[in-house]
Order: C-alpha cells, then structure tokens, then sequence
C-alpha cells in the first residue's frame, strides 16, 4: 500500500492560536458589577500602566483554547505512545506506580531548607538509593547531586583533578584526557570544561578501542585519565576493559566510565570490578526516570574509596538509625547543585530498584540485550552492519546498500514515521558514515519488535523498487520534509501581526 499525502483536515493542521483569534471573542463574562467602581488611579499609578489596547493578544473562546492545546497535544510521540528506538537514549518505559511514589504529599511537598530532624525519610531514600547505586556499579562513593549525564561527568572529571591535584601536587603536569573517537559529545566537553586537553584514541575495525595506540598515548607521562563508554557508542562490550584500566593506572592516570550505557550491565557486570576508578550512571535513562523534552535528569556520581572524599558536599550520611547532611569534607570539590540534586528522580529510581529487586533488575538487562539481538539478527539481510560481534543493548546499522539506489540514512528514518514508528538515533556514532543507532529497550515484546522489523524491511524493498518514495517521505505527516537547516538556523520563535 501506497501511503498518500495528508488532505488539509483539522486534525492534520493546526493554526496558531494567534490566527485563531477574532476580535471581541472571549472566553468568560463576570457578572454586572453591583459596587461603585473604583478609580483606576487609585489601584495602578498611570506611569504603570500600558495605555495600547494589547494589540495581538489572541482573542479566543474557551472550548478554543481546549481544543487548541488537545489537538496540539496529541501530535507529540512519547514513550507512552510507542517504542523509541533512539539509540544511547535508552527511551524505556517510566512505570506509573514511581510516579504515584514520587507524587506522595510527604516527598512531594517537603521543602528543600526543611530541617535535617523533619526531614529523616528523604534522607534514608538518598542514602538508600546510593546504596544501592554503589552495589550495582560495584563503587562505594556516590552522590546524588548531579542534574544530568554530562553534569555528572564533569562532576568525575573535576573529582580526577582534585585527586591528582592531592596526590601528585598542583604542578603534575598531567594535562591530557584520552578520549575514544566513537564517544558520546559530552565527553569532551565535559574533560575541556574542567581544563583537559582532550587526545583521540582510534577505535579498530571490530569497533573496539585500539590498545596499541592507548599505550603509545600513556607513554607521554602528561596523562590524567581516560573516559571511556562501556559498552562503547557502538553497542559493543569492550572485552579488554581489565587490561585498558590497567595500561592507564601504569600511567598514573585514572579510568572514567561514561555509564549512559549501563542498561547493558545492572546486574551482570560491575564497573568498580573492572577496575573503573569513576563513574556516572543516567537514571533518566537505565533507572526509568522520565527523559526527553528538557525535564528534569540525574547522572549520579560514583567512585572507589580513593576518590570517595572528593565527591560533592553535603553528603548523606548515617550516625545510627539518623541521617544528617556531612560538609565537613575538606577535599571535596564543593557543590555542583542546588540542595540535592533532582530529589524527584531519586525517589523514582529507588522505587524502580526496589520493586524490580536483584531478579528483576537482571531480567530487565538480559531482555534489553535480547530484544537489541533479536533486531540485529533479523535485519541482517536487507541492512549493512558495520561491527560483526553481538551487539550489546544497541544495535548500529548503516545505509551502505540503499545509498547505492541514493536512498540515505534521513530518508529511511522519515519513512518510519510513515509506519508509525519514531527513528532511531542517526549519524551517530560519528565514525560510522550514516549510522543508525537502534535501542530497543526491554520494553518492547515481541509483537512489536517484529513490527518495526517488518517496517525496516519494506523500507528497504521500497528503496531498492520506488527510491523516491523513500527519499520524498514522509507521506503522512502535516509536514513534509523541512528545510532543518534553516529551522535550525533561522528559528522563528516570536509571532508577531504581520507575520
Ligand atoms: C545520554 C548520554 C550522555 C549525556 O547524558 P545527559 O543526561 O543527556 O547529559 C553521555 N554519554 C552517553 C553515552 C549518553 O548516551
């Protein structure tokens, strides 16, 4: 079936809500005032006072503006709408029960400045929650503070600098952070933020980092550390992690793990035994907290005893059965965020863990792994793969066959959304020329992955017997192809009358 361009409908188009307006319309009436009315004089001093008549605010009914905002709302695709294959986004399914959790009155309303003797049960649930933290990452030290993954990066990478710092004296001279070129763009940022320089470790041709050349770049003695992702950006396990930590400790350097990808490893793996000195976990992305659309994040710190007392202050402590907030910790970095980091996302997290237990936990990441094999077992046929060993949590595929029929990577994810499915993250990892990252996440049966398997499929018969339907898609949408150069460079972001 031939799926046909949208026909201009109310549900396929939308005004704003500016062209909706028609003046005099209103979406209330008060009653007839039965008091004197009082002199505006009295109440606004004139200076104050806007003296136009509120050109271009839209005038507009009720049922206007209900109708309006449903209508707009019901364009979004969201998690609770369907699968999110974005790859190292790990777009899973945010269970409601830790949103009723993290709704509860005695969480939800305690305030942030409430004494540490009224406030005991947030402080258990942070110090329980690293707890648990430090048993799944295998690393006792943690802190909740971090908002975000790159937050919580720069929060290890500023922890290095501190440890170095007090181990070698200011003047060590080790200026240099290593960083693999299939990294996440965080990573860099996150080691020049904190004043690294930054040096590229190539990855092979099986899509693993090149000891050869990490040796050569420990050599220089100007090493502070490496920040690695395992499983790497490629969805691959990086099988020689024991002896790349060990190169680096020979160094004097030590190991950051970028734990964006640990939905691959909760349960089965523990960094710390792997011998990674810090890391940051994104619970907005592993832990189920929800992500996407700017809301609130949190990328935990986690590390060795060594590091523990650099970490951020406060932290939750435990004298007894009482919890208190400790600052007397002279080699900390100091705070890296408000009070104590996104409280919210902490409760939702500790409610996910517990009600999964150690069991669920492991199941969650065997069929995070199974159902990313599974797609990459059944679309072997009709899409190039560029790395032959079993992917991890996350599968990459290229458009190596298509793109001879001049079908590319863009057109095959807008033709998705023709089958009703949200791409996947594409051009990404860079060092994969058109790349498409595909994470399916362990929530998705079966049914569904054999849908957007059937999806991929025909897809890729579409490009090889009618390319340009492909390369003109998507068909079904309000909106054709944009011109995201220009959206992206030329946003119009205020509405004005003579638009
Ligand atoms: C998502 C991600 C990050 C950054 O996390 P944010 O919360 O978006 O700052 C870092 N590294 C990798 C590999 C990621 O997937």
């Amino acid at each position: 079936m031939k799926l046909t361009k949208a026909t201009p409908h109310i549900t396929q188009n939308e005004d704003l809500i500016f062209e909706r307006s028609r003046r005099g319309r209103i979406g209330y009436r008060l009653p007839e005032l039965d008091v004197e009315e009082a002199p505006l004089d009295a109440l606004i001093p004139r200076e104050l006072r806007r003296d136009d008549d509120l050109e271009g605010v839209p005038e507009v009914s009720e049922v206007d503006v209900v109708r309006h905002f449903t209508r707009l709302s019901t364009w979004n695709y969201a998690v609770d709408h369907g699968m999110y294959p974005l790859g190292s986004c790990t777009m899973k399914y945010n269970p409601r029960l830790n949103e009723r959790i993290a709704r509860l009155a005695g969480f939800a309303d305690l305030h942030p400045l409430t004494p540490e003797e009224d406030a005991q049960g947030a402080l258990q649930v942070i110090y329980e929650l690293q707890e648990h933290l430090a048993e799944i990452t295998g690393l006792p030290g943690v802190s909740l503070q971090p908002a975000a993954g790159a937050h919580g990066e720069m929060t290890g990478i500023m922890m290095i600098r501190a440890f170095l710092d007090a181990r070698d004296g200011k003047r060590h001279g080790r200026s240099v952070m290593i960083i693999p070129d299939s990294a996440h763009g965080t990573n860099p940022a996150s080691a020049h933020l904190s004043g690294f320089k930054v040096k590229t470790v190539k990855t092979t041709p099986e899509g693993l980092t090149d000891l050869d050349q990490l040796r050569e770049l420990c050599a220089t003695g100007d090493v502070a550390g490496l920040m690695l992702t395992n499983p790497n950006t490629l969805g691959l396990f990086e099988k020689e992690i024991r002896e790349i930590c060990r190169i680096v400790h020979d160094a004097g350097g030590l190991v950051y793990m970028d734990g964006a990808n640990m939905n691959a490893l909760v349960g089965w793996a523990r960094p710390g035994d792997m011998g990674v000195d810090v890391i940051h976990l994104n619970l907005h992305k592993t832990f189920s907290t929800p992500h996407g659309g700017g809301g609130p994040g949190s990328g935990p710190c986690c590390c060795t005893k060594e590091l523990e007392p650099f970490l951020p202050v406060p932290r939750v402590v435990r004298d007894g059965d009482r919890f208190r907030l400790d600052y007397d910790r002279p080699h900390s970095i100091g705070r890296v965020k408000a009070f104590y980091g996104n409280f919210g996302m902490a409760l939702r997290a500790l409610a996910y863990i517990l009600t999964h237990g150690p069991d669920g936990l492991r199941e969650a990441t065997e069929t995070a792994v199974l159902n990313a094999r599974y797609l990459a077992h059944h679309l072997a046929s009709d899409y190039e793969r560029p790395y032959d060993a079993p992917p991890m949590h996350e599968v990459v595929f290229t458009d190596k066959r298509q793109a001879r029929k001049g079908v590319h990577t863009l057109d095959i994810a807008k033709r998705l959304i023709d089958y009703g499915f949200h791409p996947p993250t594409i051009y990404f990892p860079l060092i994969v020329q058109g790349a498409m990252l595909i994470e399916p996440t362990e929530s998705v049966g079966r049914e569904e992955l054999d849908q957007f398997i059937e999806a991929m499929r025909s897809i890729a018969r579409e490009a090889e017997e009618d390319p340009e339907l492909v390369r003109s898609a998507p068909h079904t949408t309000r909106i054709s192809r944009l011109d995201e150069a220009s959206a992206a460079r030329r946003p119009i972001l205020r509405w004005r009358p003579e638009n």
